[in-house]
């Protein structure tokens, strides 16, 4: 049995951050699962694709030529690491993410990144939907007003001009978005530790998830 974490929670609850440093201490390999739900928003807007046509958005999903290559992330042949994060991009993933056809297209994908030695699955469904008999599962919580701290310091840093206002509503629209969808909502898949961050330093949080991997 090859093995699987899975670091599930809210945008900028620091999961990315997280699942990435306890893959790297275990040498294992990482999905980032949102980065899949982002290259299909990417595409659609590029393509001018209906947002609200499920068909076409899930025909995009399971047609996606994307490639993981250790930081980057490439759609065809573009390095589209940074595109991705644009906030619109982010808004546009959490609204297609509704769609149950687009959820099942990328299915085979996500499963597709477990490989030996193992694998750290970041997301919101991983331990509820794709990887459900996962021996460890965790779930990662913090405030809203922490989250967008975060998320505030994560643009500034990247030279990204931002509002904190802007970012909270923006916060609060996405974990409304997540929480009260219809198909995979977000809620602590059945045995996950849950983890409160707001206080905690990422290598803290790093440390808790290696602990209980390790018990
Ligand atoms: O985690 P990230 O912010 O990159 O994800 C972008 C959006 O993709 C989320 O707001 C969420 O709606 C969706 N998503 C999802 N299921 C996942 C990962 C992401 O629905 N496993």
């Amino acid at each position: 049995q090859i093995p699987v974490i899975t670091i599930d929670g809210p945008t900028a609850s620091g999961k990315g951050t997280v699942a990435h440093r306890v893959a790297d201490k275990l040498g294992f390999h990482y999905l980032d699962s949102g980065a899949l739900y982002r290259l299909t928003a990417l595409s659609a807007l590029r393509r001018d694709t209906d947002l609200a046509d499920e068909h076409a958005l899930a025909k995009l999903a399971e047609h996606l030529q994307c490639s993981f290559q250790g930081e980057h992330i490439l759609l065809g042949h573009e390095d589209v690491s940074d595109a991705i994060r644009a906030e619109v991009v982010g808004n546009t993933a959490s609204k297609i993410a509704t769609f149950p056809a687009v959820r099942h297209a990328l299915v085979g994908l996500q499963l597709g990144f477990r490989k030996a030695p193992g694998v750290v699955a970041d997301g919101r469904d991983m331990g509820s939907v794709i990887f459900p008999h996962a021996p460890l599962k965790v779930f990662l919580t913090a405030s809203v007003a922490a989250r967008a701290e975060r998320r505030y310091k994560q643009l500034i840093g990247k030279g990204i001009s931002a509002k904190m206002e802007d970012l909270l509503m923006d916060l609060q629209a996405r974990d409304d978005r997540d929480t009260n969808r219809a198909i995979a909502p977000l809620v602590p898949a059945e045995g996950a530790h849950v983890l409160e961050t707001s206080n905690l330093t990422a290598d803290e949080a790093v440390e808790q998830v290696l602990k209980w991997y390790a018990a």
